[in-house]
């Protein structure tokens, strides 16, 4: 390593050093009870874990409706819930150390190959990069394989006799990388930036470093097209550095190599530079360990079924292993690499294309591989409530209460004038307790990915004199993100100021969702009763909140803890269906009685 390279070195290991600190002491800083988790436990287990009452955890899970017995296992995003309600911070523990807990065994770490994301604003080059460095592949050169689509493959290369390595994931851009981030996986090493050195830094660049910034992923810079008269590789990096991202010649951390995707320039340098950040990480795993993993791609195919590409993460997937992906489960029928050959094996850092499962699981989902049907049966009814990321109403109670020390945003606005302006604001309004902290600012509309980084990072989005499509406020009501949109600053900032004081208390609204009339009572518990009826309007739902009406006076409330139709679990009966029902009031219930089932919800000022 020449003296250069060494300098660089050593300043990447303080500066990922440096990362680590800061971000331990935020920790020990923002949290006092903070208490380590696998990713599955009974209640049981849990309960002892944080060392509280067992119905307490019930409790909690029943507010959140979730109906879950002391032995009944729950998954971490759940346990993460009911902890944070309990005053508690839960810390994953990594899924290697469990296994290895669990298994009594020992660890066999290897180097496994970086997992890369290409990033970058559109047409600067990602895919003709990719495709560059995908023909530097020894491998399938070697073997005249064509890559097949599967959402990721690898590139094999030789340096110094040896092979190295390296996992690309397909699909460019920042959705999946932000997507795969809300789902709780973050599942690339390393990020390489494209920028074209005739256009320079654009919006989508600053996105994908806030992207790869709030992931706390290193970030390779590729400057790319410098084949073109008019590029400008100085003026690329005095851009970036206006963005945080500071090139190491100019005593910074970041790594910038000129390329030239097109005429194939550089491409073995960008290779080894990410190789050199990857080292620098120790990427290391366990190939003896059952296999675990994530999935990037999934879809059904005809005379197939339901197919998935997963990444492996942990240990080995062999052809025939049962697995439990998401809420489904199969055993691997037929597996294959990127190169659509088929294999009896994967290890950690690859890419397999697999058949064999029950259902077509979800984007992100965990795979596990597992002893037996039996094992996956039991783990596919792990009780799980969804992620849900606070209100401003809610940040705005949980401030006061001094639990949160800063609010994050996502801040669109229409031009760049108008976002300046709004930001100087902010930073005004910012006090002492609570800080203001904008994780990405941008003009234009707001997209999908903002949303997924809101996700991913609880933060709210906060857009002014913007749109959000159709599509955009379905992901966001369906993966409960917050969107505000305004026309005039001084609301925004009235909001924003009134939610750092944690002014903004709540409201309350209730709103019927339907009725239904008692036909006959089966069991009556000093706390809970079983009835039999029939809704009469709307629709019932389990977990709903009841006001109990008699003569036409509401007598009290209750809560449906229990649901059934035709004697099979329901999540709700619908207007003229009978239904079976547990009801937890200490009202003694009569026939003829009316339940009105309403809905809590909480609504603050304009901000919701
Ligand atoms: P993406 O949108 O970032 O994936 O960009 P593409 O890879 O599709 O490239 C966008 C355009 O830039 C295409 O017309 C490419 O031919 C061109 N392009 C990509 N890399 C280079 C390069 O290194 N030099 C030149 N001159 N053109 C390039």
């Amino acid at each position: 390593m020449s003296k250069k390279e060494a300098k660089a070195d050593s300043k990447r290991v303080s500066f990922v050093t440096q990362q680590n600190e800061n971000r331990q002491q935020v920790i020990q800083q923002t949290e006092n009870k903070v208490v380590e988790a696998p990713s599955v436990l009974s209640v049981r287990e849990f309960a002892e874990l944080l060392k509280v009452p067992v119905t307490e955890i019930i409790g909690a899970l029943v507010k959140n409706g979730v109906m879950a017995t002391i032995n009944e296992s729950i998954d971490y995003d759940t346990m993460s819930i009911i902890a944070d309600g309990l005053g508690f911070s839960l810390t994953e523990k990594a899924e290697e150390e469990i296994k290895l807990e669990t298994k009594n065994t020992k660890k066999h770490l290897t180097t496994r190959p970086p997992v890369v994301t290409v990033m970058g604003h559109v047409d600067h080059g990602k895919t003709m990069l990719l495709d560059a460095i995908r023909h530097t592949d020894v491998i399938s050169t070697e073997s005249g394989g064509i890559t097949q689509h599967i959402g990721a493959y690898q590139v094999t290369v030789k340096r110094e006799n040896k092979e190295r390595t390296l996992t690309f994931l397909d699909t460019p851009g920042h959705e999946a990388f932000s997507a795969m981030r809300a789902h709780g996986a973050n599942i690339t090493d390393v990020v390489v930036l494209v920028v074209a050195a005739n256009d320079g830094v654009k919006p989508q660049t600053i996105e994908a470093i806030n992207h790869a910034k709030a992931a706390s992923v290193p970030v390779v810079v590729a400057i790319n097209k410098i084949d073109l008269p008019d590029s400008d590789i100085d003026r690329v990096k005095r851009q970036l550095a206006d963005n945080g991202l500071l090139s190491e010649e100019w005593g910074g951390d970041v790594p910038m190599v000129p390329v030239s995707a097109k005429n194939k320039e550089n491409i073995d340098e960008i290779i080894d530079m990410i190789l050199l950040v990857a080292d620098l990480k120790e990427l290391k795993a366990d190939a003896t360990l059952p296999a675990t993993g994530v999935v990037i791609e999934s879809h059904m195919q005809a005379g197939r079924g339901p197919i998935a590409t997963i990444l492996i993460q942990e240990g080995t997937l062999h052809a025939h292993d049962v697995v439990v992906i998401g809420s489904t489960y199969g055993k691997v029928r037929i597996m294959e690499n990127y190169l659509g050959k088929k294999i009896s094996e994967a290890t950690p850092s690859m890419p397999v294309r697999i058949a064999g499962l029950q259902e077509v699981p979800n984007f992100g989902d965990r795979v596990l591989a597992v002893a037996d049907e039996k094992e996956a049966k039991e783990l596919t009814k792990v009780k799980s409530i969804k992620r849900k990321v606070l209100s401003i109403g809610e940040l705005s109670r949980d401030i006061k209460a001094g639990k949160i020390k800063e609010l994050k945003l996502i801040l669109k606005a229409d031009v760049a004038g108008s976002l300046e302006a709004i930001k100087k604001s902010l930073n005004e309004i910012s006090n002492e307790e609570v800080k203001i902290n904008v994780l990405h600012e941008g003009v234009g509309d707001i997209t999908e990915s903002d949303v997924n980084m809101a996700l991913a990072s609880e933060a709210l989005v906060i857009g002014f004199r913007v749109k959000a499509s159709s599509d955009v406020m379905n992901l966001a009501r369906r993966e409960n993100v917050k969107i505000s949109i305004y026309d005039i600053i001084y609301q925004l900032l009235d909001d924003l100021t009134a939610a750092l004081s944690g002014l903004l208390e709540p409201e309350i609204v209730e709103t019927e969702i339907g009725r239904m009339k008692i036909l006959a009572i089966f069991k009556v518990h000093r706390n809970e009763k079983i009835v039999g009826g029939k809704v009469t309007s709307g629709k019932i739902e389990n977990n709903c909140e009841v006001k109990i009406v008699r003569d036409k006076e509401t007598i009290g409330e209750g809560k449906i803890v229990s649901l059934q139709q035709n004697m099979k679990d329901a999540r709700e009966v619908l207007e003229n269906f009978e239904c079976g029902l547990k009801v937890e009031t200490e009202i003694k219930l009569a026939e003829d009685d009316s339940l009105e089932c309403y809905r809590k919800e909480e609504r603050v000022r304009r901000l919701c």
